[in-house]
């Protein structure tokens, strides 16, 4: 389908007025020609019927010829406004319906007598494509969709209705007879269709795709209701790292937590609300020696409850809230650091936002400053998020960092996409390997030896290695075996303390006894490949 096709309006675009002209044109017309026929004939026929037929009659001849004109150009108005409307319901790159059609398509189908079978909504988001946009170009990517939206077509036509929602986002609207597992046959098929590779320019590019499910009407009744349970059910199988989930209350109920935090966050700060608590990390090969400690904030509401930071910092990102809350850990935990042994460094945990959106290289140097700590003691941590947003945003930022003496680690090592190319295109020093690639290493071997390439990667690299979640004294004995890390961090050696427990620990003697409680305590039952 061609869909840059324009509409072409006839230059006088009036019809109403275009027709009141010829209408009027047509009776003095016909009223002339009356005039004339009553002086030639009206002696013989001299009766008011007579030119009252006279005129109709001339009227009836010529009205045609003159309002041809005015019934070609309301036929060309007519195909023009078609055209109009077909487009104002297409997307223009991949030539699917777009948003108004899906709408209208949804509530035609809930309003139907077919609406008694349910409604299936999947919401399909393309995983990572703001990378390929970025890394590939806009064209690039461009193409990637229309070829995403043909697959989709091609699979599903027949059996459901294909939607561009917006960006890499396409709904595809799926008639059930009202069961769960028919809408996850077609989740299967969307799959199936559309996460592959592509051959595009020259290039090979794998797709793949997360989708969440809504079905009317046991989770929404309307259009806007069930576009909105998909996509919560899309975030919460990207939060879960699941290709697809199914919409749940509960979902609804997150969001409402989050928009409760959210509206709490603000004053949290001026109220004295948060606090941080400090996790050592030790030296893999001597683990009673602390080399570093990690910050790590917690929230304590009014009534008591203590809130994760994996709960809230996520609320606190999406309102911002998270650049005058990180500067307050960061300060916090410099001036508590300037008071541990030399040796110790801190790491701070930083958002992408308060790299984005703040001046984060004049707020580290104005609290260095302040505090008094030297920068080599400083460790920033940086997640794979705020590096697959935009690198190029962020070399120059990291640069200035790493110029003042600042070290960087790059956090959640292998959570999520972060491939081995950013260690090439960003200058760090350290590298946190997640806890779930630990824990998989562990039972698979697959897993095993896909983290001892990396660690081999980042030793040619000179970057330190730091795993993440050592609370077994087998993974221990796994990671160091196997020369994984340089640094541990687990519960098996400390769990986050407050800062005035941390003297006791940071003394070796007392370290060592903490050790040997913490080994008898560890409980076994995990079998090790
Ligand atoms: P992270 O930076 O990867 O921090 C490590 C998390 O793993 C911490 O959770 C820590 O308590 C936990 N952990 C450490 N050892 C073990 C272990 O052996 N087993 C298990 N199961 N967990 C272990 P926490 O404190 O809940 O922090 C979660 C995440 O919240 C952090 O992950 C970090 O991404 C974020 N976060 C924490 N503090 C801040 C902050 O001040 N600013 C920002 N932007 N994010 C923060
Ligand atoms: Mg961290
Ligand atoms: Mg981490």
């Amino acid at each position: 389908m061609d869909t840059r096709e324009s509409p072409r309006l006839p230059a006088n675009s009036s019809p109403l007025r275009l027709t009141v002209m010829r209408t009027v044109a047509v009776m003095i017309l016909a009223a002339v020609i009356a005039a004339v026929l009553h002086v030639q004939i009206g002696q013989y026929h001299n009766t008011l019927w007579y030119d009252v037929a006279v005129a109709l009659g001339a009227a009836a001849i010529i009205a045609p010829i003159f309002l041809y004109p005015t019934y070609m150009t309301a036929h060309r108005l007519r195909q023009a406004n078609a055209t109009i409307l077909r487009q104002a319901r297409r997307d223009n790159l991949t030539g699917l319906p777009n948003y108004f059609a899906l709408s209208q398509e949804i509530r035609d189908r809930l309003a139907s007598d077919r609406s008694e079978h349910g409604l299936a909504v999947h919401f399909l988001d393309l995983d990572h494509f703001k990378h390929v946009n970025d890394s590939l170009g806009h064209d690039f990517g461009n193409d990637l969709l229309v070829n995403v939206a043909q697959c989709l077509n091609a699979a599903l036509s027949g059996r459901a209705f294909v939607a561009r929602f917006a960006g890499d986002e396409f709904v595809v609207v799926q008639p059930v007879a009202g069961s769960v597992a028919e809408a996850k046959d077609l989740v299967a098929v969307i799959r199936q269709a559309a996460a592959r590779d592509y051959h595009l320019h020259g290039r090979q590019v794998h797709v793949d795709l997360t989708i969440g499910t809504a079905i009317a009407p046991f989770h929404a009744g309307t259009p806007d209701g069930l576009l909105k349970a998909a996509e919560l059910a899309l975030y919460h199988a990207k939060k879960c790292g699941l290709t697809a989930a199914v919409y749940t209350p509960e979902l609804s109920r997150d969001v409402e937590r989050m928009r409760e935090l959210e509206a709490a966050l603000p004053a949290a700060l001026d109220l004295a609300q948060f606090f941080v608590l400090y996790q050592p990390i030790v030296d893999a090969r001597q683990t009673a020696r602390i080399t570093s400690v990690e910050a790590l904030l917690r929230w304590r509401m009014p009534d008591g409850t203590l809130i994760s930071p994996a709960e809230f910092v996520p609320a606190a990102e999406r309102t911002g809230t998270i650049i005058a809350i990180g500067e307050w850990v960061l300060a916090e935990a410099c001036r508590q650091c300037a008071g541990w042994p030399r040796g110790i460094t801190v790491s701070v945990n930083v958002s992408p936002v308060q790299f984005f959106r703040s001046d984060i290289v004049a707020t580290v140097r104005r609290v260095l400053g302040e505090t008094g700590l030297p920068a080599r003691r400083l460790t920033l941590e940086i997640t794979e998020t705020a590096l697959i947003s935009d690198t190029r945003l962020l070399e120059p930022i990291l640069g200035d960092l790493r110029a003042m003496g600042v070290r960087l680690a790059l956090d959640d090592f292998g959570a999520g996409f972060c491939g081995l190319n950013y260690l090439r295109l960003v200058d760090i020093d350290k590298l946190k390997v997640d806890k779930t690639i630990v824990d998989q290493a562990f039972y698979d071997r697959k897993s095993f030896s896909v983290l001892k390439g990396v660690a081999e990667i980042a030793r040619g690299n000179h970057i330190c290695i730091v795993t993440e979640g050592i609370d077994d004294p087998r993974k221990e004995q796994l990671v160091c075996e196997n020369r994984i890390a340089d640094e541990l961090q687990g519960y098996l050696y400390h769990h986050p303390m407050h800062a005035e427990d941390l003297p006791r620990v940071l003394n070796p003697l007392r370290a060592a006894d903490e050790r040997r409680r913490r080994r008898a305590a560890a409980a076994p039952g995990l079998a090790l490949h």
